[in-house]
């Protein structure tokens, strides 16, 4: 059947040319299936309305037929894991297939290309699934992210810890270029292919950071780091706030947008233990819950270090990361007081943000449950839901009369509001996660279907689904996720 759908493509990063990509075809997966689709990002794509129905988009974005006039391609990149640097890596696993609409297509587990190393180019259904529904969970929670279309599934096996059935993300992003991109081209001293992708990157999404008569480009490439700090900073403010966990923030999987990518053993904080490391791999907890801020830091210097070619003066660059931690304190305490129901800063709200995440740890009280219950509090006066979670009730107690004081002058219902907008109710949990997998693998798909409604819309009540805002069973502390995927 041909594709009901001929996309317009524009030339984008494949333009930047063969130092930076190679053409690979996908290759085939048997007999696929759609285990989710996202309408949404149909929508942003400018996708045919019946979609989901047809036969040759199913088997395009499994990589077993090319979209009209799709020449796909694996980037190369480098980048430093777990601190260390790895060399070149590369899109192993993922192909792009085209930019449509400013929007960038990605297969991902479409088979090997040149920078598979010793991978075998797949994505298990498991890892696809969590990527797939965290993608879009996060977008809805506000969060920057890259987005995902869909995952088709397969009964081709593929070897992990277990046998696993192979399956394909169709990830949507403006780009996919990653730090690790910028430290390829500074490694391999091609400064040339660094000024392009640094250009190419300034053009399309920080065209702001030219300054007028700057012949060189330095002041310009020192502008273009330190907005990517912003927004790195801002990125990692939103995580902190929601309780999100990425699990593997190595230099290849930082976004130069500031999107959360590469979703892996990611995982969102059930109790609220501040080094909590959710990746089963990370010995160390190099990427623990509150180290994530500071490992960004780090990251941005690589990134720095990779732009010293273009930059050319030590202090510009260290100027342009300067300021880092204001920006990330800035972001963070917006997005805190909006969950303390606080539309203006006031005075004295940083201490009771930072008692509040003291008074939490004490008992490793449930992130999410805990401010959706501040949230209802704060429209009931009834403050009794919130003190339930504590054993000791001294500390609570103490904070709440301070949170009281804050909202003494403020309309209620107000704040409630804002808190309610601004606290989800739904997140996904890896339990929940684990859940939906098990049915899919199943080939049962209503769980999966539920948790992509709820995440869709994570602030809103769904009556009906408390069972799916509630505390974690016994058993989701045991879940052991690992960089395997
Ligand atoms: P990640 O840890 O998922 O960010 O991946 C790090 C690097 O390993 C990237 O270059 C990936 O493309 C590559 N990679 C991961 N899994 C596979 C796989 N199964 N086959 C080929 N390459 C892979
Ligand atoms: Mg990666
Ligand atoms: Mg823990």
């Amino acid at each position: 059947a041909t594709a009901p759908w001929r996309p317009d493509w524009q030339p984008g990063f494949a333009a930047l040319g063969p130092a930076f990509v190679r053409e690979v075809l996908p290759t085939p997966l048997p007999a696929p299936h759609w285990v989710g689709t996202s309408p949404e990002v149909g929508v942003l794509l400018g996708l045919p309305p019946d979609w989901q129905q047809s036969d040759a988009l199913l088997q395009a974005f499994t990589g077993n037929a090319l979209l009209p006039g799709s020449r796909p391609l694996a980037s190369v990149y480098s980048g430093h894991q777990f601190g260390v640097w790895a060399g070149q890596l590369g899109d192993g696993r993922a192909l792009l297939l085209g930019e449509v609409n400013g929007q960038e297509i990605q297969l991902k587990g479409s088979g090997r290309t040149p920078y598979s190393r010793m991978g075998d180019g797949r994505a298990v259904l498991r890892s696809s699934i969590r990527e797939f529904l965290c993608s879009e969970a996060m977008h809805a929670l506000g969060v920057p992210t890259t987005r995902a279309l869909c995952v088709t599934g397969s009964p081709a096996l593929v070897p992990r810890e277990e046998i696993e059935s192979a399956a394909v993300v169709t990830r949507v992003a403006p780009s996919f270029i990653r730090f690790g991109h910028f430290e390829h081209f500074a490694a391999r001293r091609q400064y040339d292919d660094l000024r392009r992708l640094a250009d190419f990157a300034i053009d399309c999404w920080y065209p702001q950071c030219r300054v007028a008569g700057d012949t060189t480009g330095r002041a310009t490439y020192a502008a273009f780091l330190q907005a990517v700090s912003q927004r790195t900073a801002r990125l990692v403010a939103h995580w902190q706030a929601v309780g999100f966990c990425h699990g593997v923030l190595n230099t290849d999987n930082m976004s130069i947008l500031g999107l959360t990518l590469d979703y892996g053993p990611f995982q969102f904080l059930d109790g609220f233990d501040p080094g909590h490391i959710c990746n089963h791999s990370d010995n160390q907890g190099r990427y623990a819950f509150d180290r994530q801020p500071a490992v960004c830091w780090w990251n941005l210097h690589c990134l720095a270090q990779a732009l010293m070619p273009l930059i050319d003066d030590a202090q510009a660059a260290e100027g342009a990361l300067a300021g880092y931690e204001a920006d990330f304190t800035a972001a963070y305490l917006e997005l805190m007081r909006a969950k303390l129901g606080l539309a203006q800063p006031r005075e004295g709200d940083a201490a009771l943000v930072q008692r509040v995440l003291s008074v939490l740890a004490d008992e490793e009280v449930d992130w999410t449950i805990f401010w959706r219950r501040l949230s209802h509090a704060t429209a009931t006066q009834d403050f009794e839901p919130v003190r339930d979670l504590f054993v000791q009730r001294s500390g609570i107690d103490a904070w709440l009369l301070s949170f009281q004081e804050l909202h003494a002058h403020m309309d209620k219902g107000l704040a409630a509001d804002l808190m309610l907008k601004s606290n989800p109710k739904f997140v996904l949990r890896n339990y929940l996660a684990e859940q939906a997998i098990a049915e899919a693998k199943l080939g049962r798909l209503g769980e999966l279907q539920t948790l992509q409604t709820l995440l869709a819309r994570p602030f809103d009540e769904h009556p009906g689904f408390e069972g799916h805002a509630g505390f974690p069973p016994d058993w989701a502390s045991r879940i052991s996720i690992s960089c395997s995927s």
